[in-house]
């Protein structure tokens, strides 16, 4: 089996509310998303979705993503997309580097490696286990009572998860926030407070040492990995490493040296779900929980972060996410994994088991042949 041909596709995905990261110090009202179609020559048709969050939020590129695909299309066009770690080795060293660029090429390539073998993405990952993931809410900061009608407003969806936005140079607010959250939090809820990196090592400090009592965990506390090496010996709140989890070397060191006692690995931003899975299970070896979340992205996106948090045993899964939530525009009406009552699972069908709906996407930004 060989690739013959690639389709890219640009769609611009908007936020149904503009977003603001912790700290209020990123906005974000619309997603770059890239789409590729990679046609084989038995004609079998694969599926992949590139969707960082904006340009601003991690070193992840929209339109990087179409300019990476056109340099790798030179290798990719007659190899063969049953082999992912082929694949995956020719991509590295063709394009050293950006891995969000590889990750739509991946997924399309495990679409078509499961509708070749009759495999589910999570069977291709090692296998399902059949519970659904609970899905994360995210939750904007705001004053504490603000943010507890968020949650509220969540739970009447089913909801039991909530990633809550806090971080800044207040520290007596955040505080106030997570006493007051805690107090509302229900038994079999699970709530990560997450920083996005907006706090300074003493603004982490404090706030986590002043709230070590409740025993939360706290996400990305601050900017570097370094940065939550040197928390981790003056706080004893759990931690959880999102935006500086890169790559399986990242992953190597945070375990080895005990710097978090949870992973949350982001598809897109890891190169895909053939490095991810990498990741997932390095994470495990070392007993280290995970959140999977495919960064951004339409149903497509989410299905492939729920196909590896379905590969994943339940003690180890701590939730994902569904951006498909957040969005105006849905690119497979009725087609996919959809959060229902909380809860993602992703159908028992070869491969990705959908595909978009093509007129939505417009006409190919860039078609690369044999
Ligand atoms: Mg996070």
């Amino acid at each position: 089996m060989k690739i013959k041909r690639i389709s890219v596709y640009h769609k611009d995905l908007p936020l149904s509310e503009p977003y603001w990261l912790s700290g209020g110090r990123l906005k974000f009202e619309v997603l770059d998303a890239t789409f590729v179609r990679i046609d084989t020559d038995n004609d079998i048709t694969g599926w992949g979705e590139g969707t960082p969050w904006g340009h601003t939020y991690v070193p992840a590129h929209g339109p990087g993503i179409r300019a990476g695909i056109e340099t790798l299309s030179e290798v990719l066009i007659g190899a063969d997309p049953g082999q992912p770690g082929r694949i995956e080795y020719l991509m590295d060293k063709t394009l050293p580097g950006h891995p969000y660029v590889k990750s739509p090429i991946d997924m399309a390539c495990l679409d078509i490696a499961g509708q070749v073998t009759g495999q589910s993405l999570p069977d291709l990952l090692g296998g399902c286990f059949g519970t659904p993931t609970r899905v994360m809410s995210s939750i904007s900061s705001g004053a504490p009572e603000y943010m507890v009608g968020l949650i509220k407003k969540y739970r009447e969806r089913g909801y039991r998860g909530h990633s809550v936005k806090v971080g800044g140079s207040n520290t007596d607010l955040d505080i106030q926030r997570i006493r007051h959250i805690e107090e509302h939090r229900l038994e079999d809820e699970r709530i990560l407070y997450d920083v996005n990196r907006a706090w300074t090592r003493r603004e982490a400090a404090m706030v986590m040492n002043a709230t070590a009592d409740l025993g939360v965990t706290f996400e990305q506390p601050c900017e570097t990995t370094d940065d939550i090496k040197a928390l981790r010996r003056i706080t004893s709140a759990p931690i959880s490493v999102d935006e500086t989890l890169v790559s399986v070397n990242d992953m190597a060191a945070i375990a080895h040296e005990g710097m978090a006692e949870v992973a949350n690995i982001k598809i897109n931003r890891v190169g895909g779900l053939t490095k991810a899975r990498r990741i997932r299970d390095l994470a495990i070896a070392h007993g280290i929980q995970i959140y999977v979340m495919a960064t951004g992205g339409s149903a497509m996106a989410d299905a492939e972060a729920a196909a590896l948090a379905q590969s994943t045993p339940e003690e180890f899964r701590l939730g994902c996410w569904a951006c498909q939530d957040m969005l105006t525009v849905d690119i497979a009406p009725g087609r996919g994994p959809r959060s229902e009552n909380g809860d993602l699972f992703v159908p028992d069908q070869p491969g990705l088991g959908f595909a978009p709906d093509e007129s939505m996407l417009g006409e190919p930004v860039a078609v690369f042949v044999e």
